[in-house]
């Protein structure tokens, strides 16, 4: 983000700080005056999925990918998005999972790729989609599977559902999606 970009976001929240502590303006109390500046550098960080060239994180290797034809799942990949309703925090984990067909990526890459879209404002649904359609655009794989277990604290700390609940969304392709067997085996490695 660039520094006017910055700027803009500090004078709004500055404002909005203003009003949810019913002030008429003026300076803020101590502990809240670098709050503007850092919260817009936080801001930058929790949308900065926006910057992100998926073409480059997915970049495939062929090399040791010939003959592997199994699943590959990385379980468990920590994801921390914004609901685009309420710009409120999406928490959990992610299970990723592809059946290669001649490329493969490094491991460490289906996390990032999970940041890249996670790092928007986000619906858990178009979130899930996102990444299982980039894995299969790239990869070209026989399958992909992706699982998203995530809470939701515009709706735990408003009530409208209950606390510690988890909301599932499954994005599935090629044998993952067709195959029952296939598809039995993702769902219990990323249950
Ligand atoms: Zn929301």
């Amino acid at each position: 983000m660039e520094k006017h970009q910055l700027e803009l976001i500090e004078l709004a929240i500055k404002d909005t700080l203003h009003v949810i502590q019913k002030q008429e303006g003026g300076k803020l109390r101590e502990g809240l005056q670098e709050t503007p500046k850092r919260y817009a550098k936080a801001m930058a960080h929790w949308f900065s999925g926006y910057g992100a060239d998926i073409a480059d994180i997915l970049k495939v290797f062929e090399d040791g990918a010939d003959n592997y034809d199994q699943m590959v799942v990385v379980k468990d990949i920590p994801i921390y998005s914004h609901c685009e309703h309420h710009i409120a925090p999406i928490f959990g984990t992610a299970t990723i999972a592809y059946i290669p067909n001649g490329k493969i990526v490094g491991l460490s890459k289906l996390s990032r790729l999970a940041d890249a879209f996670a790092r928007r404002l986000q619906v858990q649904e178009r979130l899930t989609t996102q990444i299982a359609d980039a894995l299969q655009e790239h990869l070209e794989p026989l399958g992909v599977g992706v699982l998203i277990r995530a809470r939701h604290m515009c709706m735990e700390s408003r009530g409208i559902c209950q606390q510690g609940h988890h909301t599932i969304t499954t994005a599935l392709h090629g044998v993952i999606k067709d195959e029952p067997e296939t598809r039995a085996e993702f769902m219990s490695l990323a249950n």
